[in-house]
């Protein structure tokens, strides 16, 4: 069994992918190809949004988004304590200090009850994650933002395609971005990013940013980075974007049935009122963590402990982080969460024998 079944899912769309490879190869347009603009097309139609830059990965997307809106040496951004590293470690890299809050339990997410607290006169932003495929709670976090000045960046790696109140992940804020990686929802064959904006203004200075400020050729305007995505990855993604809801509801569908079989076995994931999750990740909480993945793995079942440490015990934070303060609900979520396997193929077969190998190697632990 795979975690996330990539080869499978290439052979399901084997002959349109490779043609769409072949036709790449054959146009020798390797960078800004005509499939990259239509991919940044069907990307913003999909977010439902004006504007979207593909560039080269979910972290460049954040660089370039932190770029774009002038973030100065020193200024703080609001970030969650608990979370991959990446929107945390590209504002502490553009030297601005990450300040972080503790999530919810809730949605796992950044907790909007607790950002108020860690404003200055300093703080200049809000980077949400939405972790595991589900929108962090953006109605609270917009009005906050609203309140003090602050722009709201979501970090939409895990959640391209989850809806919150009606709208789509990176619809939501003022810059959203994602991640093409190829185990996220919806993956290339290698790295990519996207970037969604409204603000045209925004969009025509990401675009510059991503080919080193560049207004035309050898003309730059500012300085900026190699940002663009490749022409092979756009037409990977542009196959794969016909049958991303399909795979979607397939995801859906084993969360559901994940949860019928699990019920009063673990403490399970759950979806927030007027939230479409597109679980990046179906994970679970349990206490006795190490020995289940074990028995898992004597099954051939792959797990993953998505994160197994918070952001502000992380060495890379060190200069970051001025107090010991406490992220309690961040370290019960490290200490405790199990990802099991999910994709957009997987089987009623497969999510069955993984429930009952789970429950039967929490029962040999009791
Ligand atoms: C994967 C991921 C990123 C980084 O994306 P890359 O394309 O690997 O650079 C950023 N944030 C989150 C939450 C992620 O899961």
């Amino acid at each position: 069994m795979q975690f996330n079944d990539l080869n499978k899912q290439y052979k399901a769309y084997q002959s349109e992918i490779d043609a769409a490879i072949q036709g790449v190869i054959d146009s020798s347009s390797f960078i800004n190809g005509q499939e990259v603009q239509l991919l940044e097309k069907e990307l913003a139609n999909f977010a439902g949004v004006e504007h979207a830059i593909a560039c080269s990965s979910g972290t460049d997307a954040l660089l370039l988004s932190l770029m774009a809106l002038n973030v100065q040496p020193g200024d703080e951004i609001i970030c969650p304590a608990f979370s991959f590293i990446a929107s945390a470690s590209m504002a502490s890299f553009y030297k601005a200090r990450p300040v972080f809050v503790d999530v919810s339990p809730i949605d796992f997410n950044i907790d909007p009850a607790k950002i108020e607290a860690k404003i200055t006169p300093r703080t200049k932003g809000i980077i949400t994650v939405s972790l595991y495929g589900q929108c962090a709670d953006f109605d609270p976090i917009n009005a906050i933002a609203k309140k003090y000045g602050l722009w709201v960046i979501e970090d939409g790696a895990q959640s391209f395609g989850a809806i919150y109140n009606g709208k789509r992940s990176g619809s939501l804020t003022d810059v959203a971005t994602t991640s093409f990686f190829p185990a996220k929802p919806l993956g290339c064959y290698g790295d990519g990013g996207a970037i969604f904006t409204n603000n045209e203004d925004m969009a025509i200075n990401l675009k510059m940013l991503r080919s080193h400020g560049q207004e035309k050729r050898y003309i730059h305007k500012q300085i900026g980075i190699n940002g663009r995505i490749d022409t092979l990855q756009a037409a990977i993604l542009r196959v794969k974007l016909n049958y991303f809801e399909r795979e979607i509801a397939t995801r859906q569908k084993a969360a559901y049935r994940y949860s019928q079989l699990l019920k009063g076995h673990v403490l399970l994931p759950e979806e927030a009122e007027g939230r479409r999750n597109v679980w990046a990740q179906f994970t679970v909480m349990l206490e006795n963590r190490n020995q289940v993945r074990e028995k898992l793995a004597e099954k051939n079942i792959p797990t993953a402990v998505h994160y197994p440490v918070i952001l502000p015990k992380q060495e890379a934070f060190r200069d970051d982080v001025l107090t010991d303060e406490k992220y309690e609900v961040a370290e019960l979520l490290a200490e405790t969460v199990l990802s099991l396997p999910i994709h957009g193929l997987i089987t009623n077969e497969e999510i069955e024998f993984v429930a009952q190998t789970l429950i039967e190697a929490l029962q040999e632990n009791q």
